[in-house]
């Protein structure tokens, strides 16, 4: 299938509800532009400079999303122009990001990413760290970050039942977040499911999936 196809099948299956993230990393710009000519105007890089190159030669309509691990000290090139992070997993990023954007006079959206998975490999908060960023002094001067989410990914595994359950995990404390409104926290965004997972995300909650491959390709990382 084309890339073009692959993405009109996919959206096709996603209610309204559920917002796609064409996670592009690895991809020519080529690639892009296909997706882009076929409607899609959310991307997701999880390279920083990656990211900013293309976003440097693609139409300014599309939304860039940065889905990976950031550090802190690359947060100064995508301040500019990132729509959402999506890996934010601790203060000290956050208060970096809320100072770059105060330089570019924006306020940048951000997902929290939530550790869900039995692997300790993967980056995110405990529903502790979660609640204890999140009443701190310091989260609540942070005029110019938006929380509007959460994020997480399950373990990469077949079992079926495992990734429910993490989903399901993750759903219930976006729930319990929906009730505590402060002003840079307003969380409505639950980011879970990628190419292998989407519809079991979606039967938990999802209202934005990440999905890669199933689009591009899968990717040769060299
Ligand atoms: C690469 C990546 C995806 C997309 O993965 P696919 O399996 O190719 O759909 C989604 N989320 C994150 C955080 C990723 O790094």
């Amino acid at each position: 299938m084309s890339i073009k196809e692959s993405l009109l099948t996919i959206k096709s299956e996603l209610p309204d509800t559920v917002t796609l993230v064409a996670v592009s990393k690895t991809k020519p710009v080529s690639d892009l532009e296909e997706a882009y000519a076929a409607g899609q105007r959310i991307f997701g890089e999880n390279k920083i400079q990656e990211m900013t190159q293309k976003w440097e030669v693609m139409p300014k309509d599309i939304q860039w999303h940065m889905i990976g691990h950031v550090q802190t000290n690359k947060v100064k090139y995508m301040a500019e122009y990132v729509s959402l992070v999506h890996g934010v997993d601790s203060l000290k990023l956050l208060k970096e990001i809320n100072k770059q954007a105060k330089k570019h006079n924006r306020v940048i959206n951000c997902l929290l990413q939530m550790h869900i998975a039995e692997e300790s490999t993967k980056f995110g908060l405990d529903k502790e760290e979660l609640d204890n960023l999140i009443t701190s002094d310091v989260f609540k001067t942070l005029e110019n970050v938006n929380v509007v989410g959460l994020m997480g990914m399950a373990t990469f595994t077949d079992d079926k039942n495992q990734v429910k359950k993490e989903f399901a995990t993750l759903k219930e404390i976006f729930s319990s977040l929906q009730s505590i409104k402060s002003t840079n926290l307003d969380v409505k965004i639950l980011s879970m499911g990628m190419s292998g997972d989407y519809k079991l995300a979606m039967d938990q909650g999802s209202t934005m999936v990440r999905i890669g491959s199933s689009i591009f390709g899968s990717r040769n990382y060299s």
